[in-house]
């Protein structure tokens, strides 16, 4: 190959992959919002919607009091560092924060990372090395399978959310010096909430560690909405939790880990994409701190969630859907077959409701979906138009009966 062929073949190479993507519907299209994130939302060509389909569990995206917090904070420290933490990159806000999250979360300490996916790409290789065993459900989100290829450990994978295969696993993990069991703390395709309790009585004995991402628990799981090891009692229990800063609690960006004081001191010693990665920027600092300040004095909106959350998964089951059954603000509308999923959104789409379809190999061949996600700033009234334009598009499409 001549030089200038092979940059041609390079792009062309790109090309053809692009176009099997589209070919087999696989092609991820973006929708462009012209507003704020919310409960309705305005698209770029002009139509306002209905939204289904953020993590915005709490309704704070485009809430005013989090604009008006960020501006406070930008204004008392500034647009941004223009460093990492450790050379000039650590404000009081950070600090607070930090401090913040360990108590709302009942960790000992907690540090912040840019994105949860640099806090899990950043956990496993500075705290396990080659005589240590990871022990991770096989669903775990993608940033945990990243963070823990980058470690020496040894890696055993149990399946999803399967008691008897994790002690299995477990087992076979008998020789190691470390053991940690890791699994997100709720499964964002299907809403499965972690079994916690068990997952930390078997830890307990087998003398493993447990950690678990919160991303799609921190801030309304629990009665008071610290997460997932509250719902189901075992906070203390939980060595580390990692978790973001960009779904349930404000919904900007950042991530964090929250784990005891040696975990963290090391994590700000060697983890990678803390060390080598810029500083949250303070206004999401501020903003996230009075999300916490405002959630730990009031459960509103977790109530108000979780109330759209048993009211939605109750009206949609009657109008004759199928959905997988639990308690998470998830909710997977199961429609089976790819194409449906995709004409159902569409339908939704034009009837004024946003909702993805979701299909392999985002999930398991034969189990599309639409998935819904219920919000705290929903409102009755706007939930009640959501099921009319279910019922209708169910109907057209020969997916539900009357
Ligand atoms: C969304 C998500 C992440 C990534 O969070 P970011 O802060 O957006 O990087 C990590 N883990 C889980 C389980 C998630 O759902």
């Amino acid at each position: 190959m001549t030089a200038t062929n092979a940059k041609q073949s390079f792009y062309s190479g790109l090309e053809q992959n692009l176009t099997a993507l589209r070919e087999q519907g696989l092609y991820k299209a973006e929708r462009v919002l012209a507003s704020r994130q919310g409960a309705e939302v305005v698209c770029d060509d002009g139509r306002t919607l209905i939204n289904m389909c953020a993590n915005n569990y709490l309704g704070l995206s485009g809430d005013e009091a989090m604009v008006r917090a960020a501006i406070d904070a930008t204004e008392k420290y500034g647009y941004g560092l223009s460093s990492v933490r450790f050379i000039c990159g650590t404000q009081t806000v950070h600090k607070q924060l930090e401090r913040a999250l360990a108590d709302f979360l009942g960790m000992e300490d907690t540090i912040l990372y840019a994105a949860a996916f640099d806090a899990n790409g950043g956990l496993f290789e500075p705290l396990f090395e080659e005589e240590d065993a990871i022990i991770s459900d096989a669903l775990n989100h993608a940033s945990i399978i990243d963070g823990i290829r980058l470690s020496k450990a040894a890696r055993f994978r149990y399946r999803h959310n399967d008691m008897a295969d994790l002690e299995v696993q477990l087992q076979a993990a008998a020789g190691k010096r470390h053991k940690v069991i890791v699994t997100d703390g709720a499964f964002s395709m299907d809403g499965t909430i972690a079994q916690l309790d068990r997952i930390c009585d078997l830890a307990d004995r087998h003398g493993a560690l447990v950690m678990i991402d919160e991303s799609h628990a921190s801030g309304f799981m629990g009665a008071t909405g610290r997460g997932t090891h509250e719902h189901h009692g075992v906070m203390g229990r939980v060595d580390i939790i990692t978790g973001t800063l960009g779904k349930a609690l404000g919904g900007a960006m950042g991530g964090f880990t929250a784990a005891r004081r040696e975990v963290i001191q090391t994590l700000r010693q060697k983890s990678r994409p803390y060390l080598f990665s810029n500083s949250l920027a303070p206004s999401i600092a501020g903003a996230s701190l009075a999300v916490l300040q405002r959630l730990s004095s009031s459960t509103e909106l977790r109530d108000r969630l979780h109330a759209n959350t048993v009211y939605f998964r109750r009206a949609i089951a009657e109008l004759g859907f199928t959905i997988k059954p639990g308690t998470h603000p998830v909710v997977p509308v199961m429609l089976f077959d790819a194409p449906v999923a995709q004409q159902f959104a569409q339908r939704l789409y034009e009837l004024g409701v946003l909702v993805t379809g979701f299909f392999y190999p985002v999930v398991a061949m034969g189990q599309a979906r639409v998935r819904v996600q219920l919000s705290a700033a929903h409102t009755t009234e706007q939930l009640d138009r959501v099921l009319a334009a279910f019922g209708q598009a169910g109907r057209e499409l020969g997916l539900v009966k009357l």
